[in-house]
């Protein structure tokens, strides 16, 4: 089988290693499933000093990306024809578990990594997809670089050590998932509900698709409306959809 390609460009290569630690994508690397490579932006700098970045035009705080360099690095990576480009900045679309499953039938990611102050706007161009994995800046690209990797791997087929694991989980659905529980059955006066020892499938089925309306309807509210377009309340704390 095909293994599935992340090319990343970043001037932090080292900060990847980390991905390399984390159980499932361990596995999935062992496996050949994915492969990581990585380009040294450092390496396609100008100069004696490998320059990357430069002052803003009109003045500012703080330095900005260089496009040569990262347009040198774009253009040494061997592209396959199912595969897409994503910029990683905060002014991106945010991330949602739907992109991260329909980017997982290509077979080929190239992630740019910005830093400090961000890039010349001229980088825009190489993306076909700009990407904020939420409304917060970070001091790089590669943290968010690596939650992509992170969670497309774990959606690759052969990954997870049991696929089930994906159906009921929060954001795969609108809804999030219901609550676990594992043993012992008594911890510290907390006990599991007794629907989930009673051996009753129907039952629990039943409990778990109540709680995932509850939770989803107490914690987040956006996501069924946003699915549903229901004409939720924001302020309205009773528990009507409960009772459908
Ligand atoms: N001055 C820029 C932010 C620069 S942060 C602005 O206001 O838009 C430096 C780099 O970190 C960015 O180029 C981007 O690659 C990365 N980054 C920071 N926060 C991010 C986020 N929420 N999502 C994706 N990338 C982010």
């Amino acid at each position: 089988m095909r293994s599935f390609n992340f090319d990343v460009i970043t001037l932090f290569p080292k900060a990847f290693e980390l991905i390399n630690n984390l159980g499932v994508i361990t596995r999935a690397l062992d496996k050949n499933l994915i492969d990581v490579n990585l380009y040294d932006l450092r390496e396609y700098g100008e100069g004696t000093y490998r320059q990357v970045d430069d002052k803003p035009y009109g003045g500012g705080a703080g330095m900005v990306l260089k496009p040569e360099p990262i347009y040198k690095a774009y253009e040494s990576i061997r592209k396959s024809p199912n595969s897409k480009t994503l910029l990683m900045t905060p002014q991106g679309k945010v991330l949602k578990q739907k992109d991260l499953a329909r980017w997982s039938t290509l077979d080929q990611i190239i992630l740019i990594c910005g830093q400090y102050e961000g890039f010349d706007e001229r980088i825009r161009c190489l993306a076909d997809e700009e990407i904020s994995i939420g409304d917060y800046v970070l001091s790089g690209g590669e943290i968010p670089a690596m939650s992509i990797i992170n969670g497309l791997t774990r959606l690759l087929p052969g990954t997870l050590g049991d696929p089930d694991s994906l159906i009921n989980e929060s954001h795969n659905s609108s809804l999030l998932e219901y609550p676990q529980f594992t043993r012992p059955q008594v911890f510290r006066n907390m006990k599991v509900p007794d629907v989930l020892i009673s051996g009753n499938h129907k039952e629990i089925e039943l409990w778990r698709a109540e709680q995932m309306s509850k939770r989803t309807l107490k914690r987040r509210k956006d996501l069924i409306k946003s699915q549903f377009y229901l004409p939720i309340d924001e302020d309205d704390d009773n528990n009507w959809f409960w009772d459908l």
